[in-house]
């Protein structure tokens, strides 16, 4: 008599939600945020992987571990970051998401301050 339990009508998994996993942590990221911009780096450790030529466009074959080295300001106050790819040297820049780790974000930006090239004690005499 339980006829209502619906087992066959059942065609699947339609719902699309492509993953990545991390290639720094380990994560599996979604790669649509939650505001549903496009996501292409973990929002934990910000490491993103090297799957699109930027120079040429399409897929690029080196698929690297791309590191975030630098926070780039946009006109608008966006940040972006800026990754480099640890197997071939490429740059490219990707926007900040909003759960984006605020921690290692300030990490990255601060990152020239914390090691000058050069001493800061001649700021002093300025
Ligand atoms: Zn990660
Ligand atoms: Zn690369």
């Amino acid at each position: 008599m339980s006829s209502t339990t619906n087992t066959t009508g059942n065609t699947g998994n339609t719902l699309k939600t492509a993953t990545f996993a991390c290639a720094w942590c380990g994560l599996t990221v979604s790669t649509f945020a939650s505001d549903g911009a496009r996501r292409n780096h973990c929002p934990s450790c910000l490491h993103s992987r090297h799957v699109a030529d930027h120079v040429e466009g399409g897929p690029s074959a080196c698929h690297g571990r791309m590191s975030p080295i630098a926070i780039a300001v946009l006109r608008t106050g966006d940040w972006m970051v800026v990754h480099r790819c640890v197997r071939c040297d490429e740059l490219t820049s990707s926007p900040v998401c909003p759960d984006d780790n605020q921690l290692i974000l300030m990490r990255v930006a601060v990152r020239p301050l914390a090691q000058p090239p050069f001493p800061l004690e001649a700021f002093g005499s300025l």
